[in-house]
């Protein structure tokens, strides 16, 4: 194995240009103070919001320059560190950027609450008399729906001050995750022993060719979670009490219509998410799961070797130069416009591909308003990073476009929508490979790609979506969440998923532990949205070309001044029934079919 480089041995070309955010870091430094020195200047508002729509505009225009400095900020402080984050200089900016944004949040918050307990219609009044407000209007209405929710001044203020504490059961958790659990090594059927950690295992060993390693690696994995496993529950039970609390408080009608609140959908969608999938979706999967068990040889589909690669010799070596025109090819179909900004990302530098000690390990892309994206990945030469890569263009395309057209309050659309346009990029690469014919081995090479999509978004976040479905159920019943609770239920959800293809173990039932999406709220089923969504698009565009890329660059650039299902009414695409998620999941079934076609038995 090559040794990984230092980052400052990298070659210049594989890393993004951090140039464009600061010239220097000690331009850094200067801007750091100069906007802590800012947030002074909030101030004089205090108390003055109901006087005119003219100071509110005011304010509001204020603030709004401060967090677009402060994302150019945060953004350099987070990209050094995501680049190295062994480097003692860039952890004490990320430390002090976060204390930064502490004080920000800070010194904003009399804004949101002082406009919310305006006299009733005084808002409305003055959105209609003042078009200096006009900017603002989308996340005023946000703001107003929050209304008949907000508790008074005093009780809000004790909840804010109470902020980081409120927020210990993730910070518990994360910390324990990164800190504190060890995995034992495990020793294959070759006699050759392997050290274990969270990434190896779902770097490496979770998809391995050799079952051996596979269900040793699960092994050490799921002992090392057991360790975990009372003390996790804890953390995870007291983010539900915490949630089911807050919901009653609040006065909403459950714990899931105060956590749907911000994603602004109706309750209807993320039920019929779960249900269509949950049960549509189920038996394309085992008869997945069945052609996995064949072609592997086993007696047996254990949860581990789900991922297990069903053609480990062709893995195609591809350069990323390759990728790269392989991934324009696949998207010249979105127009000038669009492909000129993915040519401006990969030839621009904006994109981060190095492999080096510190570098962070996932993909991410991220967009400060008036700079322009940036992605990070590390990059193998393998299929999946060519799709990688082409979800990352996703999101960078949809803020790249949205940033030009929409000011910084308006960029961003609540939380369903946006895996959208990046899977989308991933549904049309694939459309393009398959679309040019190619042998059997490259075509089912995709198809499984894509179906890792589908099993990454439809599956796995589904499956979570649903234990927490029925958790906080249970919590609102007055059960307590225990582990005992959260293993049953898990492995509940995974045996009505699989029934007899897959075999469910005591791992299985303890893989809730693995993600931290469960202390983001209702995260998980968002995913499934995006997908839906994606599958839906791919296939009009396929199908009516150019008007319907009209509509999907139409929906990129409204940014966030739609709510989601606004936006994919947009697009052409109604999501008030469940027609596209039947959709998609037909869709699914078909690539299924021609699989099992493409490994005769
Ligand atoms: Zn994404």
């Amino acid at each position: 194995m090559q040794k990984r480089l230092a980052r400052a041995d990298v070659p210049v070309d594989m890393t993004w240009d951090l140039t464009d955010l600061f010239a220097s870091p000690a331009l850094w430094e200067a801007e750091f103070a100069a906007l802590d020195a800012a947030l002074a200047e909030l101030e004089p508002f205090r108390g003055t919001l109901g006087g005119s729509a003219a100071t509110l505009a005011r304010c509001l225009d204020a603030v709004e320059a401060l967090r677009v400095r402060l994302v150019r900020l945060e953004t350099f402080a987070y990209l050094r560190n995501a680049q190295d984050g062994t480097d003692p200089e860039h952890q004490a900016a990320f430390a002090r950027m976060n204390a930064l944004v502490a004080r920000l949040a800070a010194s904003v918050a009399f804004v949101d609450a002082e406009t919310a307990a305006l006299p009733d219609g005084t808002v409305e009044r003055f959105l209609a008399d003042d078009p200096a407000l006009a900017a603002h209007r989308v996340p005023l209405e946000r703001l107003l729906e929050t209304k008949p929710h907000r508790l008074g001044a005093e009780t809000e203020g004790v909840l804010a001050s109470l902020g980081e504490v409120l927020g210990a059961p993730y910070m518990t958790y994360n910390r324990s995750k990164m800190s504190d659990i060890q995995f034992a090594p495990f020793t294959d059927a070759h006699g050759v022993t392997h050290p274990n950690s969270i990434n190896l295992y779902e770097s490496t060993y979770e998809s391995h060719a050799d079952a051996s390693v596979r269900r040793g690696a699960w092994a050490s994995f799921s002992a090392g979670l057991k360790a975990y496993n009372n003390t996790w529950a804890a953390t995870l039970a007291t983010e539900v009490r915490k949630n089911v609390a807050l919901a009653r408080l609040r006065g909403h009608e459950s714990t899931e219509h105060y956590l749907l609140q911000p994603h602004q959908v109706p309750h209807r969608l993320y039920a019929d998410i779960l249900r269509v999938i949950r049960t549509e979706l189920a038996p394309h999967m085992r008869r997945y799961a069945k052609l996995r068990r064949r072609v592997l040889g086993l007696d047996r589909l254990l949860h581990c070797d789900i991922k297990a690669p069903l053609d480990p010799e062709f893995e195609p070596h591809i350069p990323y130069e390759t990728a790269c025109e392989t991934i324009l090819a696949s998207l010249e179909i979105m127009g000038p416009e669009y492909l000129g900004l993915m040519r401006a990302a990969l030839g621009r530098r904006w994109v981060d591909r190095a492999d080096n000690v510190g570098k962070s390990s996932g993909a991410f892309c991220s967009s400060p308003w008036g700079v322009h994206p940036f992605i990070s990945m590390t990059w193998a030469n393998t299929t999946r990073n060519v799709f990688t890569l082409a979800h990352e263009l996703g999101h960078a395309g949809h803020f790249g476009l949205a940033m030009k057209q929409q000011r910084y309050v308006n960029t961003r659309p609540s939380m369903p929508f946006i895996e959208a346009p990046s899977i989308m990029n991933e549904m049309l690469l694939a459309r393009h490979i398959l679309a040019g014919g190619g042998d059997v081995r490259t075509r089912r090479g995709v198809i499984m790609q894509l179906l890792g999509t589908y099993h990454h978004n439809f599956v796995t976040h589904l499956l979570e979506a649903e234990l927490q479905h029925r958790v906080y159920a249970l919590a609102e019943a007055g059960q307590a969440v225990t582990a005992t609770l959260l293993n049953r239920t898990k492995g509940e959800v995974l045996e009505a998923f699989w029934g007899d293809a897959v075999t469910i173990d005591d791992g299985a039932r303890m893989t809730w532990m693995r993600q931290p999406h469960y202390y983001m709220g209702l995260y998980p089923y968002t995913y499934s949205v995006g997908l839906v969504v994606a599958t839906a698009m791919a296939r009009r565009v396929a199908e009516e070309g150019t008007t319907a890329v009209q509509r999907w660059l139409a929906v990129l650039k409204a940014g966030g001044t739609l709510k989601p299902l606004e936006l994919m009414q947009l697009a052409g695409i109604d999501m008030s029934t469940p027609a596209p998620i039947h959709e998609a999941v037909a869709y699914v079934g078909s690539l299924v079919d021609e699989l099992e076609a493409a490994f005769p038995g």
